[in-house]
């Protein structure tokens, strides 16, 4: 009998792709999500790809009575959790709501499956709890400095998390530290579709080389890197969705908790993503260099040793690939789930 996990936020970018590899690994992905930031006609091109979509609950996990009868109903082996608000711009905002969905909503969840007796947990946590980091590669020992409500939404999770894990042994517990997310399924059936005008780098550079937009900003030439560009991790979204499932396993295979970052331990600057993404596609891509954006951190990236150690996970996918699987999705989505 294939093993049941509840994935909220598994319409989203991250969610969709994990849905996949959990399906490639035998298990049965159960996504509840409240589409605040995702089409629910992500679900065909999940059964395209897996061969059967995935069962969908519309739903918000701060539905306290939703989540107790989902898991009295269901044989719910563990959850991967990626429910939440990811725009740091908004965070500063509107932290309130940033909190009450990313902090408030994951303790909702927390106290359901504490009450259902489900103690398997795999959270979506992020780099941004580093901070600006006093060098890199950053290892998980680093100081947390987060600079933003977002990313101190992440680790107030992660330190409730600890706290749970102290008080009942029993549960199991993997807090993944994402870096940079880009790339698509290598179909190009499912990726990233931001609403609006991007505020990420990739699906910029993806809506430059489709005719969407007429060049790329380049936030800032004049940082201490190689080429002067901010330096970041990209790691291939499918590279990521299969460290959660190599993080739920390790799960299964014994209680305690897990704290590690995924990235490849690779920077790659804004102009390198621009002449890798020129050679994937075949396109020129217009950039124009203008001036940093408040708050980035010149460079930063992972150390990607623990992960490799603990969960035998490592990122295999390169930057050329990332792109290229961007643009395959891009060009053959370019209103993404609407055509
Ligand atoms: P996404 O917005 O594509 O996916 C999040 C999904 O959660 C969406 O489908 C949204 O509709 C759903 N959702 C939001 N609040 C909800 C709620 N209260 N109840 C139910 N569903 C809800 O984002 P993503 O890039 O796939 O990110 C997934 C997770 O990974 C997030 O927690 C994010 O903070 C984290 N993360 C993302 C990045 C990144 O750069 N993409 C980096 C680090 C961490
Ligand atoms: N960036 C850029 N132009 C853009 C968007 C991003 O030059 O339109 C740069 C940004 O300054 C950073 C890198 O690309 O150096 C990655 O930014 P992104 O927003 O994708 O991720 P972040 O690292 O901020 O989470």
């Amino acid at each position: 009998m294939p093993k049941t996990i509840l994935v909220t936020g598994g319409a989203g970018f991250i969610g969709s792709h994990t849905c996949v590899a959990l399906a490639a690994a035998g298990y049965l992905p159960l996504v509840l999500d409240n589409l605040g930031n995702s089409d629910r006609r992500v679900l065909d091109r999940l059964a395209r790809i897996s061969g059967v979509a995935p069962e969908f609950i519309e739903g918000d996990v701060r539905d306290r009575a939703m989540l107790d009868r989902l898991f009295a109903e269901r044989p719910i082996a563990g959850v991967i959790h990626f429910a939440g608000l990811k725009a740091v711009g908004d965070s500063v905002a509107d932290p309130i709501g940033y909190y009450d969905n990313n902090v408030h909503g994951s303790f909702v969840l927390a106290a359901a499956m504490q009450a259902a007796g489900v103690r398997i947990l795999i959270f979506s946590s992020s780099a941004t709890v580093y901070g600006d980091p006093d060098s890199s590669p950053i290892p998980e020992s680093a100081p947390l400095r987060p600079a933003n409500p977002y990313g101190r939404s992440k680790l107030m999770v992660e330190q409730a998390l600890g706290d749970l894990q102290r008080a009942d042994a029993s549960w199991r517990i993997g807090l993944l530290r994402y870096f940079n997310p880009v790339g698509a399924h290598e179909t190009g059936l499912i990726g990233e579709h931001p609403q609006g005008r991007p505020n990420n780098l990739m699906p910029f550079v993806c809506q430059v080389a489709v005719g969407l937009r007429d060049q790329l900003a380049v936030h800032g030439g004049d940082y201490p890197t190689p080429d002067g560009t901010g330096v970041r991790d990209y790691v291939h979204v499918m590279d990521l969705a299969e460290g959660h499932v190599a993080a739920l396993r390790h799960a299964e295979s014994q209680p305690g908790l897990v704290t590690v970052n995924l990235g490849t331990g690779l920077g790659a600057s804004v102009l390198d993503v621009v002449k890798a993404f020129e050679r994937a596609s075949g396109r020129k891509i217009a950039y124009h260099i203008g001036p940093r954006r408040p708050g980035d951190v010149p460079a930063y990236w992972g150390d990607p040793t623990l992960a490799q150690d603990t969960l035998g996970w490592r990122a295999t996918r390169s930057l050329d690939a990332m792109c290229a699987d961007s643009w395959r999705w891009q060009q053959g989505n370019p209103r993404g789930y609407e055509g």
